[in-house]
């Protein structure tokens, strides 16, 4: 590796943000669209097969001309590096409702699927000449049951931008120009999030409570956010007919809603398994009672630091172990400058992937150098290859996925970049090793189904009250978090106040997704160590895009679901792991 960049060129995408390109694009796009409409809106393309077939080869024509919306793209990344560039945020505003309404000239098209009555349904899905199409249109018949009309759809697009992603965006913008006083300095919110649980107890627990007291000074436009994007789901809910607050998501990532109950039940029913790590935890800390603050806290005190150039080695290592081309890919994100790496003012927090039609991936990171961050690094990677991936074998209209996929492939990767970061560890390292891995489950599973139980709970209450208070929010969240944690952590309603920065809440029922993925994922990673020739069939996974739903995806490769035993198998997994630990522990003396 020579020129590793470690910031983003977005000139992969345009030139500069005057680039004449950038218009040239937006009219295209809304020409194409136009013609579209003008093609098909008056004529007939439901009443055969073979006109049906020419209409969707058509729109598969159209998607890879739009090619993921580059120009609103260009300046939502931009934003993202810094929520103070208010011309970004402005032309990511003023191109969004261009290209929806584009966009809403195309609606007619899905809407007009939806309409095809229920012996047309059975027969076009039966049609070998529609066989390419078939899981598409699936979808199109199962979400056309949750479909208002034509109008009404154009107006939720269009309003959408103000009453969920404004709200958000300012959500965030206020966040992440937080600074906390640490060491004399100031230091942005973000940064000193990923710092506290590396320090020792005292200053630990300082930092915690001044992040905890600005996210407090900074509720009052959190709660109203909270309660007007809950608001507005609730309208939309009922208006489409979802029974439940998370019908949507989990209709929507196609899973079945029975799966996920059955999932969400046996994981609450399982907490007393984060209970007992919690217990392990405490022990390792040398304490009887902890705090909050002392949750995500480093055992002992190593401190190993992992600079982002030793954790491209490992997780370049990590990704070649299971196929060199995964570290290919890799590589040529580093060196096209895919990957945005350290925190800086202004650039929003967290990690993440995100992909738009055929343009690169790009991936955006907070590294710290800590274990944590190469873990992330790994997770984010994860992402990255199932993009890649899936984008040189689908076809435009099965080139994304199901969040519920996402989540696997990328807590695949993160296991394998785990074992891989183990072998730079001495031994009396991998005790707090083995506590790391455990904990990233704990967070993983039981964390993110308490927050499931909290959101569906804060939902139900703002459906019903109307309008629910910070105080009460935050005590909501610290009742779902000690479920979860038990009696040997002191938690506090104040702790709850968390919401105001846990981003995940605001994608509506997001959170099961690690828990569904994290557990399939660990299934994978066992099967891939007993024989790697499994790789084979991960490759098959990785590639299948949104071909098939998620349950049939894992199932053509030899992982059923929708067996209870399943998951059951993972927890215990879990839980043996945790009986390792706490017999090392006792070994070393705690
Ligand atoms: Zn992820």
């Amino acid at each position: 590796m020579k020129n590793i960049k470690t910031t983003w060129n977005l000139g992969l995408l345009y030139k500069n943000e005057k680039d004449p390109q950038i218009e040239k694009d937006l009219k295209m796009i809304e020409r194409v669209c136009m013609d579209f409409e003008k093609k098909y809106k008056k004529a007939d393309f439901t009443s055969s097969a073979e006109k049906l077939l020419k209409a969707l080869e058509d729109r598969e024509e159209l998607r890879k001309k739009i090619n993921g919306s580059k120009p609103w793209w260009y300046f939502t990344l931009k934003n993202n590096l810094n929520a103070d560039d208010i011309f970004a945020q402005s032309h990511s505003t003023q191109y969004s409702q261009r290209l929806t309404g584009a966009f809403n000239k195309l609606t007619f098209f899905s809407i007009r699927i939806a309409q095809i009555v229920k012996t047309d349904q059975k027969k076009f899905l039966m049609d070998p000449i529609l066989q390419t199409y078939k899981y598409s249109l699936k979808r199109s018949f199962e979400a056309a049951k949750y479909k208002l009309s034509e109008g009404e759809e154009q107006i939720i697009d269009l309003l959408s931008e103000t009453s969920y992603t404004m709200w958000k965006s300012g959500q965030n913008k206020l966040l992440s120009s937080q600074v906390v006083v640490y060491e004399g300095k100031e230091i942005p919110i973000t940064k000193a999030v990923a710092l506290y649980p590396e320090l020792p107890k005292k200053e630990r627990r300082e930092l915690y409570l001044k992040i905890s007291s600005v996210l407090q000074s900074i509720a009052h436009f959190a709660e109203a956010e909270i309660n007007a994007v809950y608001n507005y789901k609730k309208v939309l809910d009922e208006r489409r007919g979802y029974n439940k607050p998370y019908s949507a998501t989990v209709i929507g990532n196609e899973n079945n809603e029975k799966s996920i109950e059955l999932l969400v039940d046996l994981v609450t029913k399982h907490f007393s398994i984060s209970q007992r790590y919690y217990k392990v935890h405490a022990k390792l800390l040398r304490e009887k009672k902890i705090l909050s603050a002392d949750r995500n806290a480093r055992i002992g005190d190593i401190h190993k630091k992992f600079d982002f150039l030793s954790a491209t080695t490992i997780v370049r290592s990590a990704l070649g172990n299971v196929d060199v081309k995964y570290a290919k890919i890799f590589d040529s994100f580093l060196e096209n400058g895919q990957i945005d790496v350290y925190p800086r003012k202004g650039k929003r927090g967290g990690a993440f992937c995100w992909k738009e039609g055929l343009l690169p991936t790009f991936v955006f990171l907070n590294h710290s150098d800590d274990i944590n961050s190469v873990e992330t690094l790994g997770h984010e990677m994860g992402h990255a290859i199932h993009w890649e991936l899936s984008q040189q074998t689908q076809p435009p209209r099965y080139r994304d996925f199901s969040t519920a996929t996402a989540e696997v492939a990328s807590t695949f990767f993160e296991q394998v970049t785990m074992s891989e970061i183990e072998k730079h560890l001495s031994e009396d390292e991998k005790i707090i090793f083995l506590h790391t891995k455990i904990k990233s489950d704990i967070m993983t599973i039981f964390q993110q189904v308490a927050g499931f139980n909290f959101e569906l709970q804060l939902h139900e209450k703002i459906r019903k009250e109307g309008f629910v208070s910070k105080e009460n929010i935050a005590s909501l969240l610290s009742k779902n978090f000690r479920a979860s944690t038990g009696n040997v952590m002191d938690i506090q309603d104040e702790d709850g106040y968390f919401f105001v920065r846990w981003s995940h809440i605001r994608n509506f029922f997001y959170v099961y997704t690690y828990a569904y993925g994290q557990l399939i994922s660990r299934a994978l990673f066992e099967n891939w160590k007993k024989d790697p020739g499994y790789a084979k069939k991960i490759e098959q996974f990785l590639s299948a895009g949104r071909s098939m739903s998620p349950e049939d995806i894992f199932k053509s490769i030899g992982i059923d679901t929708s067996d209870p035993a399943f998951f059951e198998a993972g927890l215990k997994g879990i839980e043996s792991d945790i009986k390792r630990l706490e017999i090392m522990a006792k070994k070393a003396g705690y």
